[in-house]
């Protein structure tokens, strides 16, 4: 690797006297280690050591036992710098940030669970088919206020309504929105554009497309970046699928396309039917055939699936359409350089490492098996007559993910039976918890 004197050299000049080093757990937590930067070197040489559970550690803090992990010893994984992806952070003087890279310290290869990984076994097989995957995110979230004193700890920063697709003081009122996309953009993270979405305190920003590794790290560290903003201000960012029962969901819709091996738009042909390529039917075809076990990893809480519902613009359906947002499968009108698809089923919440992986395998199953989707959906998308339903738990999702071997290939065994036993934990302990909404319907009653 080179020699980080050259970085360390600019960053001292810059005035930064400390790297974070983050990288994404199996969930998609930003898991890091704020590192003196007259130890940069010596992290970069040898690494740095994070317990291998942290994989397998719950937001609650507890331990999900599975191979390699609490039955191992809790052992350590080491996370190298990589120096090639440091990027200021505006809003903390002095400190920089990179990622990590996530090796075993004893065979220095990489850890079989880690995401970004998973990701790259994902693109290489569809370098080998010689397409590269192009993948522009868009994600909406809630932003909130501390409400000491209330149930949650939190209340919705703003309860106006009507305000879809506006900017500016009459939605937020604090220009919450305006301030993040300027420290986003000063950040490096190649955000485009954002606006108010559906409900009060929701909004959406979107990132530029680009190749699909660099576009999940820039989703990934945009989702840190905006909860890191909004605690600066005192409020929470969450991107959990639909964190009010009387409000839409949180999306992480994704447009992919995918170069050629000229640089060309593998998925535009003029000559063909709606002007898409054999490649992007078969894409489209693939996504559908492997929705089931998709929504494991693009849906991946048990509150992901309360965001799915008729007339939510969330999908209900297994289905794709032409410029059609009740489709799980949009394909915008734009041809050309511009063809593409946009899948609108993954919500905020999703690691967006899997989000990504997951979509691109399936797309390239559909385009190695050469699969033809149905006619594309024709007017409204949520008729339950006219094609299959998505899973509507967490549950189906994971037994659909396990069933779906020719996708479970593709992302390893390793990595499936770690997400499998740390997502079935998660179904379990939802399971026995008593919600507030039992209470409601049956204590009265009952
Ligand atoms: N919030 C919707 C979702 O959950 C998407 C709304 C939109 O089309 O922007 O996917
Ligand atoms: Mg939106
Ligand atoms: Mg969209």
């Amino acid at each position: 690797s080179p020699s980080p004197r050259r970085h360390l050299d600019r960053l001292a000049a810059e005035g930064v006297d400390v790297v974070r080093v983050t990288y994404p757990d199996l969930i998609g937590t930003d898991r890091a280690r704020d590192v003196l930067l007259e130890h940069l070197p010596s992290a970069c040489d040898h690494g740095l050591a994070f317990c291998r559970a942290v994989y397998h550690t719950t937001p609650q803090g507890d331990v999900v036992p599975v191979a390699g992990g609490l039955d191992a010893g809790l052992p350590d994984v080491c996370v190298r710098p990589d120096l090639g992806t440091l990027l200021p952070l505006p809003w903390e003087p002095g400190v920089a940030s990179c990622l990590g890279e996530v090796t075993d310290p004893v065979t220095g290869l990489p850890a079989p669970e880690s995401p970004r990984d998973l990701l790259r076994t994902v693109l290489d097989r569809a370098h080998e088919r010689g397409l590269r995957p192009l993948i522009g995110p868009e994600l909406e979230y809630f932003l909130c206020e501390a409400a000491p004193g209330s149930p949650r700890g939190w209340r919705r920063y703003s309860e106006a309504r009507g305000v879809v697709y506006t900017a500016g003081l009459r939605a937020d009122h604090d220009n919450h929105l305006l301030r993040t996309l300027r420290l986003l953009r000063d950040a490096g993270l190649g955000v485009s554009s954002g606006n108010h979405e559906f409900d009060g305190s929701q909004f959406e920003i979107n990132l530029t497309h680009s190749g699909a590794l660099d576009a999940a790290d820039r989703a990934f560290r945009f989702k840190a970046a905006v909860k890191e903003l909004a605690r600066k201000e005192g409020r929470l960012a969450t991107f959990m699928a639909k964190p009010f029962a009387d409000a839409g969901g949180s999306g992480f819709h994704l447009h992919l396309s995918c170069e050629d091996e000229d640089g060309a738009n593998a998925f535009d042909d003029p000559s063909a039917p709606h002007g898409l390529s054999a490649t992007a039917r078969h894409a489209v075809a693939g996504v559908l055939a492997h929705a089931p076990a998709l929504a494991a990893l693009a849906n991946p809480t048990v509150n992901s699936y309360k965001r799915f519902g008729p007339d939510t613009l969330a999908p209900w359906l297994i289905d794709w359409g032409l410029d059609n947002r009740s489709a799980m499968v949009r394909v915008p009108p734009e041809r050309g350089a511009g063809a593409r698809l946009e899948l609108r089923l993954g919500d905020a919440g999703a690691n967006p490492y899997l989000l990504i992986a997951g979509t691109v395998a399936a797309a390239l199953l559909g385009i190695e098996a050469g699969e033809e989707p149905p006619a594309p959906l024709d007017g409204y998308g949520y008729d339950t007559a006219r094609a299959a339903m998505l899973p509507t738990s967490l549950s189906a999702a994971l037994d659909a993910l396990e069933a779906d071997t020719a996708l479970t290939d593709l992302l390893g065994k390793a990595f499936t039976t770690s997400y499998l036993t740390y997502k079935r934990d998660e179904v379990e302990r939802f399971r026995r918890h008593v919600t507030d909404w039992e209470f409601t319907e049956y204590a009265y009653h009952l």
